[in-house]
């Protein structure tokens, strides 16, 4: 039996590219909540939200919120909210163990359930969750910014209703669009409420940048950003143009999830060294194994969507598998 740490120290490090910004002088906001910020415009329109840090590593997400801030957005309708949501774990991070402040007590993002927010579970990330809810009930879109484990190109999460991959395709980039149900251990808070109720105009996307410390994640999550404001109405393309990346936008490709790959122990294995977006030809291929048990793909050209063994433990997803889908 394996511990995480060895499980951890036989992967690959990646080097801190970028600057952790200081978001200690974004504590004292104007909505009641700390670490959140909203500017109204004055003028009908939708509330928007981009929150950054979910996990407390994905530092892409900081780095876009705090520009953000910086720039004094005035939105030309309705109102942007920006915010830090597991501010406790990214004050944590330690480039000695990078993968350790993902979180405090447990993962923020699979707490988003009436059950879990109204229970009598406490946790770091509950406190705060249950403090940044308010907020979030307001909202009618928004952008949860997120980074990965491993190099690998940047996704949208769209989640599994047709309103969040049309959402995906208003905002146009990056290329892949990941359409899934999320996990098994927990709601994400792109399907919390509004955002997972197809009858609901709320609508919310989550964008993997990339690996968290790398120059690209940090310029995927302003570039993303930039799009979904410009996607939602709120603010004019020119306004943004110092922030957006100068690349051409290219067509979107997505895929479905139809299942995760879930360990139960420490001594799970990938079969290769998958970074994601594998397309693996034929169907009953190992991609992993656990002891004596096989993971083998369910079909033909089966995509591996975000592997990694990085926060692996019992009942932790390892990767997802899926299917490209023609639009
Ligand atoms: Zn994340």
């Amino acid at each position: 039996m394996k511990t995480l740490e060895q499980v951890r120290a036989a992967l690959k490090q990646y080097p801190v590219e970028v600057a952790f910004p200081d978001i200690a002088k974004w504590q004292h906001g104007n909505t009641g909540v700390d670490y959140v910020h909203s500017i109204d415009s004055g003028v009908a329109g939708p509330h928007v939200m981009i929150l950054a840090l979910m996990h407390g590593n994905e530092v892409s997400g900081a780095i876009t919120v705090d520009r953000l801030l910086q720039a004094g957005l005035k939105p030309v309708k309705g109102r942007i909210t920006l915010g830090f949501a597991n501010v406790d774990a990214y004050r944590r991070f330690d480039a000695r163990d990078p993968d350790a402040t993902r979180y405090v007590d447990e993962d923020m993002n699979r707490v988003w359930s009436p059950a879990r927010l109204d229970g009598a579970d406490d946790s770091v990330e509950l406190r705060r969750a249950r403090q940044l809810r308010p907020v979030i009930d307001t909202v009618d879109y928004m952008l949860d910014l997120h980074s990965m484990h491993e190099e690998a190109v940047p996704l949208i999460v769209s989640g599994p209703l047709d309103k969040g991959i049309r959402f995906a395709a208003e905002v146009g980039a990056p290329e892949h669009v990941i359409v899934d149900v999320g996990h098994p251990n927990g709601v994400r808070m792109r399907d919390y409420g509004g955002f997972g109720d197809p009858a609901s105009a709320k609508n919310a996307l989550l964008i993997e940048t990339g690996q968290h410390f790398s120059a690209r994640s940090r310029d995927v999550a302003m570039d993303s950003a930039c799009r979904f404001l410009i996607a939602t109405g709120v603010m004019e393309r020119a306004a943004l143009m110092a922030f957006m990346s100068a690349g051409e936008t290219v067509a979107q490709r997505v895929i479905k999830v139809t299942e995760p790959v879930v360990a139960t122990s420490y001594d799970l294995e990938f079969a290769e060294d998958y970074r994601g977006m594998e397309i693996i030809a034929q169907a009953g291929t190992v991609i992993a194994r656990e002891g004596e048990r096989e993971f083998v793909t369910p079909y033909d050209n089966c995509v591996i969507v975000m592997p990694s063994l990085r926060q692996l433990g019992p009942g932790v997803t390892v990767a997802r598998l899926g299917q490209v889908v023609i639009c």
